[in-house]
């Protein structure tokens, strides 16, 4: 490709993003293809000699752009929101264009201090402790898999190979806690029957009075506690973990707090939501995902440790070829996590939050949040319909009852969902809480106005009121 096909199809492609964002909600939110449709569309190798750009745009456009699940729906209500923004993507073309390796200070002095620059303006905006430090990983994952691995190393010392520690480590997280702890146990060796799950409460929060005799008794069969993880926003319904009585009950036990706080994390900003951080002064370790609901491309999860020193200790190589004079002087963020090799994240955080303004990411969020409580209004107002947990954030748990039995109950919530989906209008995802099947209203896209949620829910009274019978509860 020569430099003015570059520009020609650059500038093309801006087009096309900008009218996307324009006109992504006249698709369907999520394609109607069955598994291997696209594939099959597809060559079997690669092309032996290049090809131009026009027909890769147009493959793009026809066989591509139908496959896809649309994120930056005004209709995404589905999981959580992974939302990106005008701003973001700007950043984004940037990073790709210069295409560094910010491993170290020295591969790119400028992505290392704008890291520690817009991870110190987050920790002010979320009101989060003087002191706790941030690097940005790939994803909460990574992030929960880096606080597991740190607290591994404090339980036994830094002398894990020496002295094994198979079998004699614990970790406690409720019931509610993401898959990612699951997968983050195992990677990190403890084995996943050194997991221990808390039971959680009438609103599927942590019960830290079971944590703390989960933890009592561990100790008192000669096992080492090392890790509680509290959710703030778990997934299935965005339920709270105390943070109070957990932080005390891992400082008086010795144990390492990480606090998930992928979804809920970014409400944080708000100061009527900061109760949600009440006892974080206790926490070791916190992640919350700026690429879930603050606007930031994914990926772009931010990852807050009180003690540095730790995750270092953790992480540090020092082969001889990444030697620099100023090692001691500098932020080398290969020595904060997993990857060698990172992306430079911090730009398109930068460009967010500049662009929007704290104000701006506020107005953004409360407006999400006014939208998720107008809707557990209209559920609570249909005496067919019940709320099913708190609404603390922008996720509303509900389901149609008209007081059939559960099996028949779970069918028609099923159908129901299926029917609003197939419309292409709205992408609503389902859970279990308390064995009860619910379907999850996630408001949280940027673009998603009062008229969206409105029309979700009419879709939903739709496919109820053609199911149901009109059997009184
Ligand atoms: C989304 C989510 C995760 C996983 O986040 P990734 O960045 O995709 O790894 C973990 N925990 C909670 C509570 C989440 O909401």
């Amino acid at each position: 490709m020569d430099r003015e096909e570059f520009r020609r199809f650059g500038h093309a492609f801006v087009d096309w993003v900008a009218d996307y964002f324009e006109n992504v909600g006249e698709l369907p939110v999520r394609p109607a293809v069955s598994p291997g449709e696209i594939r099959a569309k597809l060559p079997k190798e690669a092309p032996r000699s290049g090809e131009n750009m026009a027909d890769i745009f147009n493959d793009f456009k026809e066989i591509i752009l139908p496959g896809m699940t649309h994120w930056q729906h005004p209709g995404w209500f589905a999981y959580f929101p992974a939302n990106n923004s005008p701003p973001s993507v700007l950043a984004e073309i940037l990073t790709a264009g210069m295409g560094a390796q910010c491993m170290i200070w020295q591969t790119s002095p400028a992505a290392a201090e704008l890291e520690e620059v817009v991870m110190e303006w987050l920790r002010r905006m979320l009101g989060l402790p003087e002191g706790m430090a941030g690097v940005i990983q790939d994803t909460a994952s990574t992030a929960t898999l880096c606080a597991l691995l740190t607290a591994r190393e404090k339980a036994t010392g830094f002398a894990v190979n020496e002295r094994g520690f198979r079998e004699r480590l614990t970790v406690y997280a409720s019931a509610e806690t993401h898959s990612s702890a699951d997968k983050a146990v195992k990677i990190a060796g403890y084995g996943i029957k050194q997991l221990r799950r808390v039971p959680t409460d009438k609103d599927f929060a942590m019960v830290p009075a079971q944590l703390e005799r989960m933890i009592r008794e561990d100790r008192e069969r000669g096992l080492l506690p090392a890790c509680v993880i509290a959710t703030l926003g778990t997934t299935s319904s965005a339920a709270v973990d105390p943070l109070v009585p957990i932080g005390d009950i891992c400082r008086r036990h010795g144990v390492w707090l990480h606090v998930d706080a992928a979804y809920g994390g970014s409400a944080g900003i708000l100061e009527e939501r900061r109760w949600i951080f009440n006892g974080v002064e206790a926490a070791d370790s916190l992640v919350f995902n700026p690429h879930k609901w603050l606007l930031t491309n994914f990926d772009c999860s931010a990852y807050f440790v009180k003690d540095p020193g730790l995750l270092i200790r953790t992480f540090e190589i020092h082969p001889e070829y990444l030697k620099t004079g100023v090692d001691a002087e500098v932020k080398n963020y290969r020595d904060w996590g997993i990857q060698l090799g990172r992306r430079f994240r911090a730009l398109k955080l930068w460009f967010v939050l500049r662009s929007y303004g704290v104000e701006g990411l506020k107005n953004v969020l409360r407006e999400h949040l006014r939208l998720a409580q107008e809707f557990r209004g209209w559920v609570e107002s249909d005496e067919r319909f019940e709320v099913m947990a708190p609404v603390h954030f922008g996720l509303v748990c509900f389901r149609f009852n008209d007081g059939s039995a559960e099996n028949e109950l779970e069918r028609i919530n099923r159908e129901i969902m299926t029917r609003v989906n197939d419309s292409g209008r709205a992408y609503l995802t389902h859970t279990s809480l308390g064995g009860r099947f619910c379907i999850r209203m996630s408001v949280g896209q940027r673009t998603t106005a009062e008229k969206h949620v409105r029309e979700a829910w009419e879709l939903v009274l739709q496919a109820a009121g053609s199911l149901a019978g009109k059997k009184a509860k």
